[in-house]
């Protein structure tokens, strides 16, 4: 299948010196990122691209933007994230080793570029808000939705006996204690 991140660039010609700015938008078919956060299938990924002949091929950078999914390392509420990462990377005509990408004809293929320069801008642990509280420990309760949420210590030993008198004094009264 045909890499949808193709530029042609036929129209540039390869007379090194000339420049072309593009603004493109492609669409990932996978998703792509880590098993944390990932930019989903068919999400848009903005690019402004610059391409600039050289003596070798065409050197390519510029800017990649898209929406990454992900959830907060506290809370684990859904998150939408921006990204952005600048990239330039070389595109050579003929091969010429591992630094740079090789072209076919006229056409370069910006996919796995982009998609490293954005799987390494993602961030490692996104939260919600700057301040986000998370969960309470004890019971996962979100906090923000309550803040003085809180369990009162009880000594292990004691946890038994206390679930015990709870359910006695409920069953004497009819009333639950909170
Ligand atoms: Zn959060
Ligand atoms: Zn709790």
């Amino acid at each position: 299948m045909m890499s949808p991140f193709i530029v042609d660039t036929r129209d540039l010609g390869r007379r090194a010196g000339m420049m072309q700015e593009k603004s493109l938008t492609f669409q990932s078919p996978q998703s792509f990122g880590t098993d944390f956060i990932q930019v989903p299938p068919g999400e848009d990924i903005s690019i402004e691209l610059r391409l600039e002949c050289v003596i070798d091929g065409i050197l390519a950078s510029g800017v990649a933007s898209t929406v990454a999914s992900s959830e907060c390392v506290r809370c684990l509420e859904p998150l939408e994230i921006e990204v952005s990462a600048d990239f330039q990377d070389m595109y050579s005509y003929e091969p010429m080793g591992e630094e740079t990408f090789l072209m076919d004809g006229d056409l370069l293929d910006l996919e796995p570029a982009i998609r490293d320069a954005l799987v390494l801008a993602l961030p490692q642990s996104p939260y919600c808000t700057e301040d986000c509280l998370g969960l309470c420990p004890v019971c996962g309760f979100e906090m923000k939705l309550d803040p003085s949420h809180g369990h009162e210590a009880i000594d292990p030993r004691w946890q038994a006996l206390t679930g015990l008198l709870q359910e006695k004094e409920g069953s004497d009264d009819g009333s639950t204690k909170a």
